[in-house]
């Protein structure tokens, strides 16, 4: 068949391919451990799951404004302000189907074919998809290993060109769990200023950072900035609900507006009933979200150590999210591997255990191992990938 040429220009997400391989060998029987899966094993907070429950005994069930309930959208910018010293009025601010969906909308309403937009790597696989079917150019702007993959400001600046419309900044980082510094966040910031450029800051896992503090948002640096910087959140990981599909995008009017005019053409409202459960989630109690992060810690801490104890593997402990991102470069040379897609393929066949291969990601030389899974699993996989590679 023949199908378009923006179409032809992105490839399935690698993420999701692992995690369908996997369920394809769970389905059949097989003993998988899934260390592929981006999303929380905990249970949607119960007082969330009352409130989707509440609207449809309600009969909520029907279309909503297409940029969201005033009250969900309220209750958005009521937290982020909360969380992160920000100040958007509702009229800023798109409720959309995911994070994913909010990402997808924005490149589409901003960039033009020839347009650059600059990414630093390794970065979250939608990312370039997303600019690609726009059209548009990536500028990846590698990260140092040794400083845990945390971007500054001076390795973005050469890459931005007099083409330059964005730069996508996602912290912590899916999938190495750095967290940008303020310092450079701030220099960043005043770059796009400058050069008139959109900073788009990616908060999906904004509440997760093992040293306690609460990352910073480029959104809390007011008015001067305005102009220049879109968030994407959602509720997916910060409460446990990547199924029922609710994010957003807080940004300038006249982006949020174009944004709106795609998305009612395409998918409409975000499930009415999900965006009842979303307001109960962001207004009602939070310690879902440390008791998460204290078992998330003690998971990353296993995982570290155990992979990090293997010959050949190098694990950085990560600064936030729920990801290690080994490089496992001596590994793939002593094993002949030309690259970690054919250790993934060898580590599901052979081992049974499932990880998402670094190139996806834009790195050559790791592969992604989600801990969102429970410490059973976890010890398991470990255990596999040690026995596997000759260390168990
Ligand atoms: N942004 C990042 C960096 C992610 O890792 C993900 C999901 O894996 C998302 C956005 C999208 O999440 P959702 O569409 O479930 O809100």
């Amino acid at each position: 068949m023949r199908l378009s040429q923006r179409v032809g220009r992105i490839s399935i997400s690698s993420t999701g391919a692992v995690f369908a391989a996997a369920a394809q060998l769970k389905a059949q029987g097989v003993d998988v451990v899934d260390l592929s899966a981006g999303e929380p094993d905990f249970p949607t907070p119960s007082h969330v799951k009352r409130a989707a429950f509440e609207a449809i005994r309600n009969d909520f069930t029907r279309y909503t404004p297409t940029d969201g309930i005033p009250e969900l959208k309220e209750a958005i910018v009521r937290r982020h302000a909360r969380d992160f010293q920000s100040d958007y009025a509702t009229r800023e601010v798109l409720v959309t189907v995911g994070g994913k969906h909010a990402i997808f909308n924005l490149t589409s309403a901003l960039l033009q074919p020839g347009d650059e937009v600059v990414i630093p790597v390794p970065y979250w696989v939608t990312f370039k998809e997303a600019v690609h079917y726009a059209g548009a150019v990536c500028r990846f702007v590698p990260t140092s290993e040794s400083d845990n993959f945390r971007v500054t400001a001076a390795q973005i600046e050469p890459a931005v060109s007099p083409r330059t419309r964005l730069i996508l900044l996602n912290s912590p980082n899916n999938p190495s769990g750095a967290i940008i510094r303020e310092e450079e966040m701030r220099k960043i910031a005043e770059l796009a200023r400058r050069r008139d450029l959109l900073v788009l800051t990616d908060e999906c896992y904004c509440h997760f950072n093992y040293e306690g503090s609460t990352p910073f948002s480029l959104a809390s640096l007011g008015k001067d900035y305005r102009d220049h910087v879109a968030v994407v959140g959602s509720v997916s990981k910060t409460y446990a609900m990547t199924g029922w599909r609710v994010g957003f995008c807080l940004g300038p009017e006249p982006l949020i507006r174009a944004m709106l005019k795609i998305q009612s053409h395409c998918t409409s409202n975000a499930n009415s009933i999900a965006q009842k459960a979303a307001v109960a989630a962001l207004s009602g109690p939070q310690d879902s979200i440390p008791d998460m992060l204290r078992e998330y810690g003690r998971r990353r801490s296993f995982i570290v150590e155990k992979l990090n104890a293997i010959a050949g593997i190098s694990c950085n402990r990560p600064d936030g999210a729920f990801y290690v991102y080994p490089n496992l470069r001596g590994l793939l040379d002593s094993r002949r591997l030309k690259n970690p897609s054919d250790l993934a393929l060898q580590l599901l066949n052979e081992a049974r255990v499932a990880v998402v291969p670094g190139e996806g990601f834009g790195t050559r030389d790791h592969i992604r191992i989600s801990y969102a899974t429970s410490m059973e699993q976890l010890e398991k996989g470990a255990d596999r990938l040690s026995r596997f590679f000759g260390n168990g």
